[in-house]
């Protein structure tokens, strides 16, 4: 059952990368799989994909097979690096909040101290390694 959902859902990432990158399924479920072979692993997005919008890109579960970041996840706006982390909903919260304040008045890098602010909502977002 499980195995149906995936393929049904998800099946680029395995075909770019293939099943040892183990993508969480609340990732493959939720997202637009548009993972890329040419990429160091799989990416996700919530939007139509293209190459600036809010991406989510999930690193090899085995340390030492990563590349590009040493976290499992990693999310990006414009090409720009927000936050990495190792922990899935953390990682699914932050996308979720680039994609919903996406095109407003939003500042926040990982540089920043893992704090992303929407001035237009007022709202803010603090990763757990927000210092
Ligand atoms: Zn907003």
């Amino acid at each position: 059952m499980i195995e149906n959902k995936l393929s049904r859902n998800s099946g680029l990432w395995k075909q770019e990368f293939g099943e040892e990158f183990a993508v969480p399924e609340t990732i493959a479920a939720e997202m637009i799989d548009q993972s890329w072979h040419n990429d160091a692993c799989p990416s996700f997005t919530m939007m139509y994909p293209t190459d600036v919008v809010p991406t989510l890109y999930v690193n090899h579960p085995d340390p030492a097979k990563r590349e590009g970041f040493d976290e499992r996840y990693c999310v990006t706006v414009n090409g720009d690096d927000v936050l990495v982390t190792d922990d899935v909903s953390e990682a699914v919260t932050w996308i979720k909040f680039h994609t919903q304040h996406y095109g407003h008045d939003v500042t926040g890098s990982m540089r920043a101290g893992y704090v992303s602010v929407c001035w237009d909502c007022d709202e803010e977002l603090k990763a757990h390694n927000g210092r």
